[in-house]
């Protein structure tokens, strides 16, 4: 802890530990929970990759947070834009025009693909979507959306309703204009491909058998996460992105590519599509684009796309778009990316550390059927039976069925990490600041809390 921090809070402080977890208990309704059944953690400060709790804990925070902790907690950077933003214009309407508005943008439009020159901010990552689909509804006057089963996209009407995981069901009937088709998995493949390359392939005749069956000219969007990610990790073998988008050509389809979890340079690219070499028609981020130090989201919009609403009002709207302190951060978030060569670090640290880290685990737990990521994102698939490949947990287990990931999760908490866990997976995803010593370290940690898994088997 630098001196400023342990000038600011005081560790071990049980009583505002009690303090924290009365309150939230009490009146504190919390996301995807069951409010009796969950325990929060009090966090009492953060600093870089590492947390605290109340009990003076420190956690090395390999979730990032949802994946969203980029540049990590209270970079000085961040925490300095918004005091200075602060001091100065705290908050304007989204019909005036603000310097830091503009300039994040014009930031945003520069490391996009060559013509892509708009962006239209929300408030996160769902609202990013849901809006990215109106504009596609818009302007190709069809409604239907195809999405991917294995995706998340949010929690708003339609943006929950793209979504391919268990969040949607009890959502259902939302948004009635979504079909769903199976992305690649080559681990699991739902099309019997034995290589990544076949995988590919029989995708994309997937895909366009539904796009035919669906009605190719009732379809306005279809909406990819480019790597998937709370699904899984799945990075898209070679070819697909650039087949959706001929696919997308071939039918006058928006591809609307999803980079709110892998965007800014969550895999050492600005826009993780950009390491595929293709470009969608629609970008929606959110999270690492200011790390969620206020939040912030976004569509940056194609020329083909931006023009018809030249003439044409958008019907859309929110009052914080483009808030000042979130688009503060945002800029200084460009700066500090360019200054420290942020994307290089995460490409290097993903080769050079993680990779061969988790390709030794995986050659010593058993309980380790796949590995697979980029950059600093990347996934841990534990399996029963490394053969038949059955999941150490039965999908979208919960409580004793749970039990071994459970377990897996508890003894990397006890090594001083905290973990993101989903299903029969642990994912690494620890803020791109990360020195190399507590990257390595918390990776051993994550080694020996496999140990767990094993003796599930
Ligand atoms: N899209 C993806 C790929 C996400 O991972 C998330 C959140 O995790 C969202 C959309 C929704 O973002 P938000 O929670 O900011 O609405």
């Amino acid at each position: 802890m630098t001196d400023t921090l342990l000038r600011s809070v005081a560790l071990p402080d049980l009583d505002a530990d009690a303090r924290v977890r009365a309150d939230d208990r009490s009146h504190v309704f919390h996301s995807w929970s069951a409010q009796a059944l969950i325990d929060p953690l009090p966090v009492a400060a953060g600093e870089g990759a590492t947390f605290w709790d109340y009990a003076g804990n420190a956690y090395l925070d390999f979730s990032s947070q949802l994946v969203n902790l980029n540049l990590g907690h209270q970079h000085p950077d961040l925490v300095e834009a918004i005091q200075r933003q602060a001091g100065r214009l705290a908050t304007i309407q989204p019909s005036m025009a603000s310097d830091v508005r503009g300039e994040l943008a014009r930031r945003i439009a520069d490391v996009a693909p060559d013509g892509f020159e708009k962006v239209f901010f929300t408030n996160g990552g769902a609202d990013a979507n849901e809006n990215a689909v109106r504009m596609a509804r818009a302007v190709t006057g069809r409604r239907k959306v195809l999405s991917a089963y294995r995706s998340y996209h949010g929690n708003t009407t339609t943006a929950i309703s793209l979504t391919g995981d268990p969040r949607r069901w009890a959502n259902e009937p939302g948004d009635g204009s979504v079909a769903h088709f199976f992305g690649p998995y080559p681990y699991r493949s739902a099309f019997h491909a034995t290589t990544p390359e076949e995988e590919s392939q029989r995708a994309l005749e997937h895909l366009e058998q539904v796009i035919v069956l669906e009605g190719a000219s009732t379809i306005a969007a279809i909406v990819l996460e480019t790597i998937v990610g709370t699904n899984g990790v799945l990075v898209p073998p070679a070819g697909y992105l650039a087949g959706v988008r001929a696919l997308c050509d071939k039918y006058g389809i928006v591809w609307i590519a999803d980079e709110v979890m892998v965007g800014f340079g969550r895999v050492g690219e600005w826009f993780a599509f950009q390491a595929f070499d293709v470009a969608p028609d629609l970008i929606t981020f959110a999270k690492g684009v200011n790390s969620g130090y206020v939040p912030l989201g976004g569509v940056v919009i194609s020329e083909r796309i931006a023009a018809h609403f030249d003439t044409v009002s958008f019907p859309g709207g929110l009052t914080y778009s483009g808030h000042p302190l979130a688009c503060a951060v945002g800029v200084a978030t460009f700066e500090v990316f360019e200054r420290d060569g942020i994307l290089e670090r995460v490409r290097d640290l993903g080769k050079r550390v993680v990779e061969p880290h988790l390709r030794d685990m995986a050659s010593r737990h058993p309980s380790v059927g796949d590995i697979r990521g980029m950059g600093l994102f990347w996934a841990i698939e534990l399996v029963r039976d490394r053969g038949t490949r059955e999941p150490l947990v039965p999908f979208n287990a919960s409580g004793a069925d749970a039990a071994p990931v459970t377990a897996v999760a508890a003894a990397c908490k006890r090594g001083g990490v905290w973990p993101f866990t989903h299903f029969n997976r642990v994912h690494v995803a620890p803020p791109l600041v990360i020195s190399e010593d507590d990257l390595g370290r918390g990776l051993d940690v994550i080694d020996g809390a496999l140990d767990e898994a094993d003796a599930a088997l």
